[in-house]
């Protein structure tokens, strides 16, 4: 077995939070019988494991009593082309937006709008992430895993990973027994523009001119724009980006609200209507709000950051106190976005 395994590792540089805490074994997997070598490790140490791919969406509460693996399976494949679409199959431990990047440049379109995501290819299944008005369901075709106990492969098609806003079976079902190796995802060969939000029109109209068509690249450069100024970068400030999740509320809920709240934002998605929940929090009074070390950002009320390195606990701490004043407040339960170890 080729494996290096490192024993008491500081995990502040594989979570874009940079909490400071400890690993008892971690590892890189390259390949997919490395993954098994490093499971059956795990199996007959009876550890507990993690798969890790950027650590843009975990928070370490405490230390890690187990074996974190970092994933690193690469490839890019086609592996079909159906006259106006193509799939391909990629390494989960690609770089989710170098990926997008790289689509792009091979004339399929699709992931424009979910350009500059942070992570991995491996862990976007996992939330299905989303962006401006795009979520990843709409062109994933299948999903390769490794099951943790069996050490099988499987392949679970779109429907079987019920996608749902920011969530799917691997948090539930799956989780945390299947590992997830590669995505084979069915994109464009023409062009289809997405483009809802106010910001990215507004952005294209202002550098466009009128005799000019529209493709997919220019949508990305928006993108990539327009979350530049208005995200802080973990490499400069700790975070992991939104914190909480939109709440899902009924009309009636709503109505209340709006008696007491009239300015209150809201919006329609997946036919529910969820509250934003950046106004929440900034109408409870904690944006820039600080404590030991971590804080509300200054811009944008959803995400927390952690300029001052602190650990998980404190960051849970502020998380926590967020959600009890919210729920005080609003009567409404604020979900944490980030998985919490
Ligand atoms: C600045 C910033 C902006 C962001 N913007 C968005 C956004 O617009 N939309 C959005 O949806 N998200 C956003 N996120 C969240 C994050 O980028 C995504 O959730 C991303 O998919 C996480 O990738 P990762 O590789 O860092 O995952 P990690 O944090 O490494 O892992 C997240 C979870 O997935 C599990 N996991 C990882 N890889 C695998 C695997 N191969 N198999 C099984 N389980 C696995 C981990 O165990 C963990 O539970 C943002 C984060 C930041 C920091």
């Amino acid at each position: 077995m080729s494996l290096h395994i490192q024993q008491n590792v500081s995990l502040q540089s594989f979570n874009t939070m940079a909490v400071p805490a400890q690993a008892d074994y971690l590892t890189t997997v390259t390949s997919v019988p490395e993954m098994h070598d490093a499971l059956s490790l795990a199996r007959r140490q009876n550890l507990p494991v993690l798969v890790l791919g950027e650590g843009s969406n975990t928070l370490f509460e405490h230390d890690y009593k187990g074996l974190v693996i970092l994933n690193r399976l690469r490839g890019m494949d086609v592996v079909e082309e159906l006259g106006d679409l193509i799939r391909v199959k990629v390494g989960a431990g690609e770089n989710w937006h170098r990926w997008v990047a790289h689509s792009l440049k091979q004339g399929w379109s699709g992931l424009e709008n979910l350009a500059l995501i942070p992570g991995l290819v491996g862990a976007a299944p996992m939330q299905n992430i989303g962006a401006y008005g795009v979520e990843l369901e709409q062109y994933l075709h299948s999903v390769e895993l490794l099951y943790v106990d069996s050490g099988e492969i499987g392949e679970l098609s779109r429907e079987q990973c019920e996608f749902g806003y920011r969530d799917s079976v691997f948090k539930h079902r799956h989780a945390p027994r299947a590992i997830i190796t590669a995505v084979t995802f069915e994109l464009n060969t023409y062009f289809e523009p997405q483009i809802t939000y106010p910001a990215v029109k507004e952005y294209l109209q202002t550098r466009m001119r009128p005799s000019q068509e529209l493709t997919a690249l220019h949508v990305f450069d928006a993108i990539c724009h327009i979350r530049r100024s208005k995200l802080p970068s973990p490499r400069e400030i700790p975070n992991s980006g939104s914190f909480f999740k939109n709440p899902v509320v009924s009309e009636e809920k709503l109505a209340s609200l709006r008696e007491h709240y009239p300015e209150i934002v809201s919006y329609e998605h997946r036919g529910q209507i969820k509250l934003a929940a950046a106004w929440l929090i900034e109408r409870a009074g904690w944006k820039r709000r600080q404590r030991d070390g971590v804080q509300v950002h200054k811009d944008q009320a959803l995400v927390i950051t952690n300029p001052g390195r602190a650990s998980g606990a404190s960051v849970m701490s502020l998380a926590r106190a967020i959600q009890e004043d919210i729920a005080k407040q609003f009567r409404i339960q604020l979900e944490i976005e980030p998985r919490i170890y």
